[in-house]
């Protein structure tokens, strides 16, 4: 186990952002993940877990207790079952993955991080989600003192959401399992219209496995969702924002509020959301962008995304203080104008939006 003192934080982190941490402590293996969680729970001591650190905003004092990186290693393919070691980085898998000929997560390609963050927010793209192929999650949970196996229906996923992000301090993830398909070389059904379109197929149509990866690796690239050290525009957490899932009644008000200031021929994003029906998740980049807060925008170091309005970027000099004014301007414009207000993807540490 390797340990540090006084380590800066912003090297680990896509958005190279946040102040140093008291102790750094690099694990890889499942035993010293435990041993360093134990030791700091034993010790009363803060902890934060860090994997690639692609959705983590640090605040610009950094981290008084320990940070502890997950190195550990791990890919296991048991027939069409995969199980991954939670330091393993997650698009190197999902690429192995799709070479060894299995479906289920190849849209899933191009996310920075680490395979044991996926299930922490459910993590989803161009018309998949891990939680559709996760059977189970080996974690450390810190309340009992004990390793536990959640089932998929014990994570409680949703979107962008879980038990474990319900409950920040409890679960340490070590390995999460997976139950892929043996398509024949094929994708899974493809679900998401931009993708459809680009490969020119109808939504719920099979593509070559390779084919399907290669578009989303290529869409992603176009929007700056692809990490590149030399591209600032990926010096992000990818999407600050979530998509707001509105209730009916603010849906309207919401809906009045676009035809008031856009005109009342604009029809916003709608999607319906959850069994019921009577939500309705829109777009977080659409009302970003109709609030006047475009590709590009901000003149500090802290700006919007040339390439996606729903990227907040450092362009190489900014501080968290930045990023969070930045931040904090497109709620209070979004709020304004529509009435709705954005909530943070990245997990915040010691500071707030
Ligand atoms: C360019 C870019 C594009 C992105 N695109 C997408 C996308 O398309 N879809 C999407 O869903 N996300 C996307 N993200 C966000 C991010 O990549 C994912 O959320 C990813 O799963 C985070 O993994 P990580 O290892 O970097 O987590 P970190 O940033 O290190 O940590 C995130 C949170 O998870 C916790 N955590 C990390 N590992 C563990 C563990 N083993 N056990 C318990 N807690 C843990 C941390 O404490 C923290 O609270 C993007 C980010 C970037 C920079």
């Amino acid at each position: 186990m390797q340990e540090l003192h006084d380590a800066p934080l912003a090297p680990l982190t896509t958005f190279r952002l946040g102040g140093p941490a008291r102790r750094l402590v690099t694990a890889t293996t499942d035993d010293e993940v435990v041993a360093a969680v134990r030791e700091a729970d034993e010790t009363g001591t803060p902890l934060l877990i860090i994997g690639g650190g692609s959705n983590l905003v640090i605040g610009d004092k950094g981290f008084d207790g320990t940070a502890l990186r997950i190195a550990t290693e791990g890919f296991a393919l048991d027939g069409t079952r995969l199980e991954l070691a939670a330091g393993e980085v997650w698009t190197d898998a999902v690429a192995r993955s799709v070479e060894a000929g299995l479906a289920g997560i190849e849209c899933l390609a191009g996310i920075p991080g680490s395979a044991g963050a996926t299930p922490i927010q459910n993590v989803g793209a161009y018309g998949q989600e891990v939680s559709a192929t996760i059977t189970e999650v080996v974690a450390y949970d810190r309340r009992a003192g004990e390793t536990v196996t959640l089932t998929n229906a014990e994570c409680a996923f949703s979107y962008r959401h879980s038990r474990f992000k319900e409950h920040p301090d409890r679960y340490v993830v070590l390995r999460v399992r997976f139950a892929l398909e043996d398509a024949g070389g094929l994708s899974a059904p493809v679900k998401y219209p931009e993708t459809a379109r680009v490969l020119g197929v109808e939504a719920g149509d099979r593509v070559a496995l390779t084919t399907a990866r290669e578009t989303v690796l290529k869409l992603r690239a176009g929007k700056g969702m692809v990490l590149d050290p030399a591209d600032h525009d990926t010096w992000s957490a990818g999407s600050f924002f979530t998509n707001p899932i509105l209730a009916r009644e603010q849906y309207e008000d919401f809906l009045g509020r676009v035809h008031d200031r856009l005109g009342p021929e604009v029809a916003p994003p709608a999607f319906p959301a959850g069994e019921d029906g009577e939500r309705i998740k829109t777009s977080a980049a659409w009302l970003i962008d109709k609030a006047g807060f475009t590709k590009g925008y901000g003149s500090g170091p802290a700006r919007i995304s040339t390439k996606h309005t729903l990227a907040l970027t450092n362009r190489g000099e900014a501080t968290t203080e930045d990023l969070l004014a930045l931040a904090r301007e497109v709620v209070a414009g979004v709020r304004d104008a529509f009435g709705v207000t954005l909530v943070n993807e990245p997990v915040t540490v010691g500071v707030e939006l």
